[in-house]
């Protein structure tokens, strides 16, 4: 057995070998170690290898799933070895033989296909980056849904296509440059090296014709050599992991990068699309919108939120079917209703073309066809928009499937096929029968003793059973001539005689007794047969069930933006061709749902870029107004309108944006080892090198990372560039007022301020953006409400005073530093009043009692003492 597992092992070094024993996957050697240890479960010995003790630890293999998603989220790789013939088999082909094993599936981030494994509301694609010469092209899948993509792609802006898609795994040739690497390793996906062949574009073009069963890949575009050698990858590897069972791969799609809005990684972090800031889900703009009541629907709407479009018409269409939704008030929430029961059909179906399904995906694909029909019905004859007529029609056209699986299964099926049980009666003759011999064994045996009692003519013959005889018929001792001649003995032979009793048995009674013994697996057995029976029916239909996926993926994201629209308050963006970002009284999002939870108002806020008068806004502001919520904001409105949805405003024009580009100074970025400040300048750079006339870039207090007239000066040049080069949309918010005066200077910059008024010495946020400059930054009253020292505050208003005095009056910074008093401690406290005379020992009690410093206890206690000296 050893020298079985270690042959299968050396076919797999870079993965852990769950190899099937019985009801675990055991693990050895290093395996063992490293699992053991991964997942906090025991690690034990078995037997030796070269005088050593091989380390093993196992897992049962009904609570495998769970396991295996631990290992692959602490970034292992996982093949499964699994016991090809049972034992008895084994021992057929020779006394000592072990039983065949053999990998039946490699387990890797990107090719997970388990609900359990998976978050339903979000794509899991494994991604593959192709270069010939400098030509570069990225093929994505996501095999739990079959959804396959290819883009040209150049390797600058690999960076920012891995953070639109967020792959779970990328595969490379290992001959590809470390840069790359790191490029991924930056974003966070597995990387997977495969040998260079996995990329050669010849092979990979026989692959895919292979695949796709066509004679040439025209059927599906033009494709340049870089992207048939993506797919081609993709495709190898595929095979490589799942052991030539290739899953339902769609057709492969060309996506133009030109016709999505681009967005590099960082822009997506910090403007937190997908993720909030601290990591999870929540508190993202996609938590904030995502209304969907289908994993479809979700997976829909983070697709399109992560690639909005630049392509006009597009756009329009998308919003048509908002507006649909939303006019169609009544239909919507019937729509909503029946989408409600929608499975995730797209899952069921792939996991079904891998062999890896149950009888639930069967119930799966007939309860979404079922909704699908019901979907409809509701629509009747109501007209739709472009983009819903189309999944309208993909709605139905499934009857002849829908009536076989409607007969075929029962309403609750249970979760493995092997447990039998998820066909319904009345289906099949033959498994009825078999069933009923199953479960109505003995009645089956009741009639036949009142027929043998009969035939025999002794009212006292009973059929009995015991382990030994197993089913045999019984008599008493008096009737022993009668069954030991002529012509009962034909049909009775006799088995025993105990000492009242004679024993008999029947050709019949043990035939009948083999079929009930064998009914329950023949139930299961015929049940199989018809497992794969609808499998097969449903995946000749797979490309048509998979269009009703996509419709239905459409109507929920329909209804869900109409839905949030109407509960929020968004109107329908006015999209143009121009340059223009004219929004009236617009909100973030995010936060306004977050203030809403406080009950907090959230203040409303114009934003006017356009070529006149300003096409850039300066932005000046305390800490605290508003500035980054406002900047922000007015990204994320574009960025919501590209994707098809209304947004939060009360009108909102929209030039088309192509490239949005976000930036905060100084983030901490220290994990990645880089000091802050240069990440800023790297990322401020990437912005001034790449943005064009039609971008929309977001910069909040650039140049803050280091050293102020550096910092200044940066920030001064940055402004200059974007407004004479880049000639770009443009919010930029800084606190160096010193940058306010550039408004005069240059054309198409306008100041603008987050209002705030000053109330005893206070700062109250108005959080109002109006034109004009800040006069001032309120800095020491923030730091004031943040609850510095007073005496600190105090200290640092006198220096500011004079500071700003001196600047007024034109005088030398340093003399001014040097004339200042030094810091003197807080004046002592003025002593307390006095508390009365006469009132004696609670007097001295309150005075030596500090509140502060009582525990709820002690409070209590000195209370009583109170009451007693009063
Ligand atoms: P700044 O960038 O100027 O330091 P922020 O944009 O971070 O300020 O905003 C600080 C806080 O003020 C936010 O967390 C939010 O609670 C509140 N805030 C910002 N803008 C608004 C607004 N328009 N209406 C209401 N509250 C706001």
């Amino acid at each position: 057995m050893m020298a079985q597992y270690l042959e299968i092992k050396a076919q797999y070094p870079d993965a852990l070998l769950f190899y099937r024993m019985g009801d675990f996957y055991e693990m050895f050697f290093d395996d063992a170690v490293a699992a053991a240890e991964a997942l906090d479960i025991a690690l034990t010995k078995r037997g030796k290898h070269l005088g050593e003790d091989i380390p093993m630890c196992g897992v049962p293999v009904h609570a495998a799933e769970n396991y295996l998603l631990t290992l692959i989220r602490k970034g292992f790789r996982v093949a499964v070895g699994e016991q090809m013939e049972s034992p008895e088999e084994a021992r057929k082909r020779g006394s000592k033989s072990v039983v065949m094993r053999d990998v039946v599936r490699l387990v890797t981030p990107g090719t997970l296909t388990e609900d359990s494994l998976l978050d339903a509301r979000r794509h899991n694609y494994l991604a593959a980056y192709a270069l010939v010469r400098d030509e570069g092209a990225l093929a994505w899948v996501d095999i739990s849904t079959g959804a396959f993509h290819v883009m040209p792609l150049p390797p600058v802006r690999l960076g920012p296509e891995l953070a639109r898609l967020a792959p779970s795994e990328v595969l490379m040739s290992d001959a590809i440059e470390g840069d790359y690497r790191e490029t991924v390793s930056d974003i966070g996906p597995a990387l997977t090296p495969l040998a260079r062949a996995s990329f050669d574009s010849t092979g990979g073009e026989k692959r895919l014709l292979s695949l796709f069963g066509v004679g040439t890949l025209e059927a599906f575009g033009q494709f340049s050599r870089p992207e048939v050698a993506a797919m081609g990858a993709i495709v190898d590897y595929l095979e490589i992991t799942q052991k030539g069972k290739l899953p339902l791969l769609r057709p492969p799609v060309r996506e133009a990068e030109d016709r999505t809005m681009q967005i590099d990684a960082a822009t997506r972090r910090n403007l937190e699309l997908t993720h909030a800031l601290s990591g999870g889900r929540a508190g993202s703009l996609l938590a904030t919108v995502d209304r969907t009541v289908t994993p479809g629907g979700a997976r829909l709407l983070e697709r399109r939120l992560s690639s909005p479009s630049r392509v006009i018409s597009v756009i329009e269409e998308r919003l048509d079917a908002v507006d649909f939704a939303q006019d169609q008030g009544r239909i919507s929430a019937d729509l909503r209703e029946a989408l409600r029961k929608v499975p995730d059909l797209d899952r069921a179906l792939s996991r079904l073309s891998l062999d890896r399904g149950g009888p639930r995906d069967l119930t799966a694909i007939r309860n979404g066809l079922t909704q699908a029909e019901e979907l409809r019905a509701i629509l009747g004859g109501t007209a739709v928009p472009r983009l819903l007529a189309g999944a309208s029609a993909d709605l139905t056209g499934h009857d002849a499937l829908l009536e076989l699986l409607d007969a075929a299964l029962v309403a609750e099926p249970p979760l493995l096929a092997r447990d039998g049980g998820f066909i319904a009666a009345g289906y099949d003759a033959d498994l009825d029968a078999a069933r009923e011999l199953r479960d109505e064994g003995r009645g089956v045996i009741a009639r036949m003793q009142g027929e043998y009692a009969e035939l025999a003519g002794i009212n006292a013959l009973k059929i009995k059973h015991n382990n030994v005889l197993g089913y045999f018929i019984e008599v008493t001792a008096t009737h022993a001539d009668k069954m030991l001649s002529e012509p009962l003995s034909g049909t009775f032979r006799h088995r025993q005689t105990t000492a009242n009793q004679l024993r008999f048995t029947t050709i019949e009674l043990s035939e009948m007794e083999t079929r009930i013994h064998n009914a329950a697996g023949e139930a299961l057995e015929i049940e199989k047969r018809l497992y794969d029976t609808l499998k097969g029916a449903i995946l000749e239909s797979a490309a048509g069930i998979a269009a009703t996926a996509r419709a239905l993926s459409e109507f929920d994201l329909a209804t869900a933006l109409a839905d949030l629209s109407r509960g929020e308050n968004w109107v329908r963006p006015v999209m143009t061709q121009g340059r223009a970002l004219r929004i009236e009284d617009g909100r973030h999002p995010v936060v306004e749902a977050a203030l809403r939870r406080q009950g907090a108002p959230f203040i409303a806020n114009d934003c006017d870029l356009s070529d006149d008068p300003a096409r850039i806004w300066l932005l000046t502001g305390p800490n605290m107004a508003g500035k980054s919520t406002f900047l922000r904001q007015n990204a994320l409105i574009a960025l919501l309108a590209q994707t098809g949805s209304h947004v939060p405003a009360e009108r909102a024009e929209i030039g088309v944006v192509s490239q949005l580009f976000s930036r905060v100074g100084a983030s901490d970025d220290l994990a990645r080892g880089r000091s802050t400040f240069m990440v800023e300048m790297v990322e401020t750079a990437a912005i001034l090198n790449q943005a064009d006339a039609n971008a929309l870039v977001i910069l909040d207090e650039i140049g803050r990372g280091t050293a102020t007239y550096d910092g200044l000066s940066i920030a001064w040049a940055t402004l200059e560039h974007l407004h004479e080069v880049n000639g770009c949309r443009a919010l930029f918010a800084t606190h160096y007022h010193e940058l306010t005066a550039l408004a005069g200077k240059l054309a198409g910059v306008d100041n603008a301020t987050v209002s705030v008024r000053e109330y005893e010495g206070d700062v109250i946020f108005l959080h109002e953006v109006r034109k004009g400059a800040a006069d001032r930054s309120y800095g020491v009253q923030v730091a004031r409400l943040a609850g510095l020292p007073e005496a600190v505050v105090a200290r640092a208003r006198a220096i500011l005073d004079t500071l700003e005095k001196g600047d007024r009056e034109g005088a030398k910074r340093q003399v001014l530093i040097d004339d200042l008093p030094l810091f003197a401690a807080a004046p002592p406290p003025a002593p307390k009043a006095k508390l009365p005379e006469g009132l004696g020992e609670v007097a001295r009690l309150l005075e030596d009692t500090n509140p502060d410093d009582l525990s709820p206890r002690e409070a209590l206690e000195v209370l009583y003492r109170l009451k007693d000296a009063a």
